[in-house]
């Protein structure tokens, strides 16, 4: 069988004599060589600005950067100008907070979140709350972490809802959530629809279309790609009626001393130099992802996902957050006996690396009364042989702490 993981150099990495375990692809993934050369050849070949310089350095560079925006664009069935390169999906919701928000809501009007939400889709609406007086209200979530439908019709029933902000996939609970429908509904109310796809965009592929949410916001740092660049999807229609929100070089069309015209999409949303060589290699990420193909990477998590839940259950003293059904291989563990922390700095002493915490995600951990959670987040490269050493090196942690 293929092992994937050679395509991974940080995976060779050993410490103190231990190879390298990477359970931690929930925060970032480890970057295949094609990504890391990528880069490289940036720098190597044309270090230039793009949309800037007659020269060929520059035209060679903005090719290849708006290229690698028609790859994204095709990767999830969008138009090119609807995609706009930002640092990150966290740069995503505050440009729709600030941009659509701050524009388009008025004090009294409800947004409603999941209880799931990671705090880059929840504090931007915080601070609009706090600026604007909006209202802000909850999606229950079951035990198994999909999302009450009783509290569902409550928020539909809210005369003044307007926006509805949520993940496709938590990156506690690793619940993927079909949020097709909820999207037609809100659609039939005008209510504008904003998705979180930071975790789920490495997993399952994505059509911006059939889901029809207004905007969809996600990391290139999470799908194999360098960190500090993401992708703002928005639909056109908006995207030409909001305001720019960063304002500086490259966003424009025309400055005069009291005034200026903003550029055209997607220029209007990208000021100033952007993170050129991010976003070439993100295009080469996509094509990485597009070589294995979804249906290998979904049937290796699903197997791996079924595996970690049997081999955990073993376990007495772990329970894992949320359900066993449609989730990605993302499992948030509470312990009883002894804390997260101390366990990933000991899972981290066998070459084992999770996370622990509240993974910028506290109200979920407070909605299942859980302080803190050791995270496990696999991938597709990842292998049983790595689980049944996780819950050995786990059942040893446990053995520590008994007295
Ligand atoms: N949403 C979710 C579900 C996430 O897991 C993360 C990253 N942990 C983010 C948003 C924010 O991503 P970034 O920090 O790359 O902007």
């Amino acid at each position: 069988m293929l092992d994937y993981r050679l395509y991974f150099p940080l995976l060779n990495r050993v410490y103190e004599g231990k190879p390298l375990q990477y359970f931690d692809n929930a925060a970032t993934t480890p970057k295949p060589q094609v990504v890391i050369d990528a880069v490289n050849e940036y720098y190597n070949l044309y270090n230039a600005n793009v949309h800037r310089g007659p020269n060929f350095l520059s035209e060679e560079a903005t090719n290849l950067y708006e290229s690698s925006r028609s790859k994204v664009a095709a990767f999830i069935g969008a138009d090119r100008e609807e995609i706009i390169f930002t640092s990150g999906a966290t740069f995503g919701f505050n440009l729709v907070a600030r941009s659509w928000g701050e524009q388009n809501l008025k004090k009294g009007d409800v947004i409603a979140l999941s209880r799931a939400e990671h705090h880059a889709n929840l504090v931007p609406w915080l601070q609009l709350k706090e600026k604007i007086g909006i209202v802000i209200e909850y999606i229950d979530l079951n035990d198994e972490g999909t999302l009450s439908a009783d509290s569902l019709d409550k928020i539909f029933a809210q005369p003044k809802l307007r926006l509805i902000a949520i993940t496709l996939a938590s990156n506690v609970l690793g619940q993927y959530y079909n949020l097709e429908p909820l999207i037609k509904r809100a659609k039939i109310k005008n209510i504008i629809t904003v998705v979180d796809a930071a975790q789920a965009i490495a997993h399952r592929s994505l059509d911006v279309k059939i889901l029809g949410a207004d905007f969809v916001s996600f990391s290139g740092h999470k799908l194999f790609a360098p960190s500090g660049i993401g992708v703002l999807y928005g639909r056109k229609e908006l995207l030409e009626k909001m305001p720019s929100f960063l304002g500086g070089g490259n966003m424009i069309s025309e400055v005069l001393c009291q005034s200026f015209k903003p550029a055209v999409l997607p220029n209007k949303f990208e000021a100033g130099t952007p993170n050129i060589e991010g976003a070439i290699a993100l295009g080469t990420a996509i094509d990485f992802i597009k070589k294995i193909g979804w249906q290998e990477i979904i049937s290796r998590e699903e197997n791996l996902s079924k595996y970690f839940i049997q081999a955990i259950k073993k376990l007495d003293f772990v329970k894992v957050l949320g359900g066993e059904e449609g989730r990605l291989p993302v499992f948030a563990l509470s312990l009883t006996g002894f804390h997260p922390h101390d366990a990933a700095d000991l899972l981290g002493e066998r070459g084992i690396i999770v996370r622990a915490g509240h993974h910028c995600a506290q109200p979920i951990h407070d909605y299942f009364k859980v302080k803190a959670s050791l995270r496990a987040s696999l991938s597709f490269y990842n292998t049983t042989e790595e689980i049944d050493n996780f819950i050995v090196a786990l059942s040893e942690i446990k053995e520590i702490f008994k007295n």
